[in-house]
């Protein structure tokens, strides 16, 4: 058996150095729980950047992968399946919406919403070729291809990967004026927003500001566009974080947690008044609607309400936040979120960072990982107990106090 170091060393020298992960090494992995090479036992903070909401290694979820897996794995869409119709009328009941197109992965799906876009704004908006513009918020994370990196403001993400698609009006996030600003331009064709910003540090707006957005992109006749990879599927305390202010997206972007962090499946949901723009030869994904994802996408959409996750994640997060901010001390300066998707700051002490503070939460048995220097996303899965959740939070006063 390899040591976390021969695993590390094998990484470093075979793999591209495109990301800097903790030095932890897993092997294994049940519901709230993962275990190193070692058999060393952590509660997981991170859930996969919120893809494992319902648990790592979920039994019915699994149990799904390995049924479909013996019968019918791909057959592309060139023809039809038995499992594909199933679960495209599962998920528009689930959330709603008329139409879905499946892709894999939420950079896939953001760009399918992107086209989907663009394709309206044509054929129904009546925009000249060509000249769509779609309005996309200041910190923002929506993906890593080149055309969504091209809006983005993070210089890692961006820089050295010119040129950039053109086509896109940045605004500050959570500013309603400037977005009314923009809205004269009359060549708008959408507005693109993750409803809490995950990534940047999860940023959440004011109170009102995505249902003010959504109805200034109505009266502007121009689509609302919910990345929801990162705050849906019970995410933040209810199913999607729009939820919280009642608002149904024109265009719904979902990924992550849609599999249980089991397989890559991602989802454009959408009316047919949008959806039916796009017509045969004109988007798709060999993998896109293929029978192991579908199963495994139902079942783990069967287990979020099953199991109660959004109410469990609404319960158990203000109980998370209210313990950190009272809790005595000179690292945490800021506690924020909702549900189970928060951050906290961290101020430096004696030269020690939000990486350090890392690195000893993982000593304690708790695995969270930094994100633009001090901040410190704390997003277990969503099947966490409440006695579980109070062992999470000592270890954590504890680490802190260490310093
Ligand atoms: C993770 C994420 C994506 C990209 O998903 P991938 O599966 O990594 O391509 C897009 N949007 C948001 C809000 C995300 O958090």
């Amino acid at each position: 058996m390899k040591t976390s170091e021969e695993h590390i060393v094998l990484e470093d020298k075979y793999g591209a150095h495109n990301y800097h992960p903790l030095p932890v090494v897993l092997a294994k992995g049940e519901g709230v729980f993962l275990w190193d090479v070692d058999g060393k036992i952590y509660y997981d903070f991170l859930s996969s950047y919120s893809a494992v909401n319902q648990g790592h290694c979920h039994p019915k979820i699994v149990a799904a992968l390995k049924k479909q897996a013996d019968v019918l794995t791909l057959t592309s869409r060139a023809f039809y399946n038995d499992t594909l119709g199933e679960y495209e009328k599962y998920i528009t009941d689930y959330f709603g919406f008329d139409k879905v197109l499946p892709m894999n992965t939420g950079a896939e799906a953001v760009e399918t919403a992107l086209k989907l876009c663009r394709k309206w704004s044509y054929q129904k908006k009546g925009l000249s070729a060509d000249s769509a513009k779609i309005i996309v918020c200041d910190g923002n994370f929506h993906g890593r291809t080149t055309t969504i990196i091209s809006f983005s403001n993070d210089p890692d993400a961006r820089n050295e990967f010119g040129p950039y698609t053109p086509g896109f009006i940045n605004i500050p996030y959570n500013d309603l004026e400037a977005l009314k600003e923009v809205l004269k331009d009359p060549n708008i064709a959408g507005f693109m927003v993750e409803p809490i910003q995950g990534e940047a540090g999860v940023f959440v707006p004011d109170e009102g500001y995505l249902k003010a957005a959504y109805d200034l992109c109505s009266a502007a006749n121009i689509l609302f566009i919910a990345d929801e990879v990162q705050t849906g599927i019970a995410r933040t305390g209810k199913l999607l974080a729009m939820d919280h202010e009642d608002v149904k997206p024109d265009i719904l972007i979902l990924g992550k947690a849609i599999s249980g962090g089991v397989f890559p499946v991602s989802a454009v949901l959408a009316n047919d008044e949008v959806m039916m723009c796009i017509q045969p030869g004109e988007h798709g994904s060999t993998f896109g609607g293929n029978p192991l994802a579908n199963k495994v996408a139902i079942a783990a959409l069967e287990v979020v309400k099953e199991e109660k996750l959004a109410e469990n994640s609404e319960r158990l997060g203000k109980i998370l936040r209210s313990e950190l901010a009272n809790f005595e001390n000179d690292m945490i300066t800021l506690v924020r979120g909702k549900g189970l998707l928060n951050a906290i700051v961290i101020k430096p002490k004696n030269s020690k960072e939000a990486w350090d503070v890392c690195l000893k939460l993982r000593d304690n048995g708790l695995l969270a990982k930094p994100t633009h220097g001090d901040i410190i996303r704390f997003a277990p899965p969503l099947v966490i107990t409440e006695e579980q959740l109070m062992d999470c939070i000592a270890i954590i006063k504890k680490t802190i106090l260490s310093f």
